[in-house]
């Protein structure tokens, strides 16, 4: 299994003074990859590397372009500001609720506990596949899981808490992921290559 690299093609960079170039790999898998090196100065100043993945039938493919280095750092703040939003949101709900989740659940039976989590199989997980989780792990530890950034919506549809706080966070932090979706989508749009 050797990964074998194939000449540097040169493309003609972004100002049009200059050139950068594009070496290209495969192994025997089919696996397959390319590197983006810049080697005019006033890009290389001017643009990094955007890379993103599109997902076209179920594979993945990695996508290059340049994208001015500040819209690159705008994007890269977005992200973090949204993942940290996410954790304190996870914390604060925790806090809030952990004790009224467990006591939600007290004493009910393991179908029960599922149908609720799942709006009786609307969604993931399926009940054989909810088993086997607690059976790996504990039930304890399954309810536990629930306060993941992800899985919050669901905390609060079971302990109805459809005009609380943690609702209202929830729809905050999905409105920046749309808005972040939207940057990206701007960006792949006004990256050049
Ligand atoms: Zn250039």
């Amino acid at each position: 299994m050797s990964w074998e690299e194939s000449p540097p093609i040169e493309r003609i960079c972004p100002c049009g003074n200059g050139h950068y170039l594009v070496i290209s790999r495969s192994d025997d898998w089919g696996r397959f990859e390319e590197r983006w090196e810049m080697q005019c100065r006033s890009c290389s100043v001017e643009y990094g590397l955007y890379a993103y993945d599109s997902n076209r039938k179920g594979l993945a493919t990695m996508h290059y372009s340049w994208l001015s280095r500040v819209v690159l750092q705008e994007l890269s703040i977005a992200a973090t500001e949204l993942a940290q939003s996410k954790e304190a949101l996870s914390v604060y709900a925790r806090t809030e609720f952990v004790e009224r989740w467990n006591r939600h659940f007290n004493g009910k039976t393991k179908k029960n506990v599922w149908r609720e989590l799942t709006e009786d199989g609307k969604h993931y997980p399926s009940l054989p596949t909810f088993y086997a989780h607690v059976r790996h792990s504990t039930m304890q530890r399954e309810l536990d899981r629930y306060f993941e950034w992800h899985t919050l919506p669901t905390v609060a549809r079971v302990l109805e808490l459809s005009r609380s706080e943690l609702q209202s966070r929830i729809e905050h932090i999905q409105e920046l992921e749309r808005l972040l979706e939207a940057k990206h989508s701007h960006a792949r749009q006004n990256s050049v290559t």
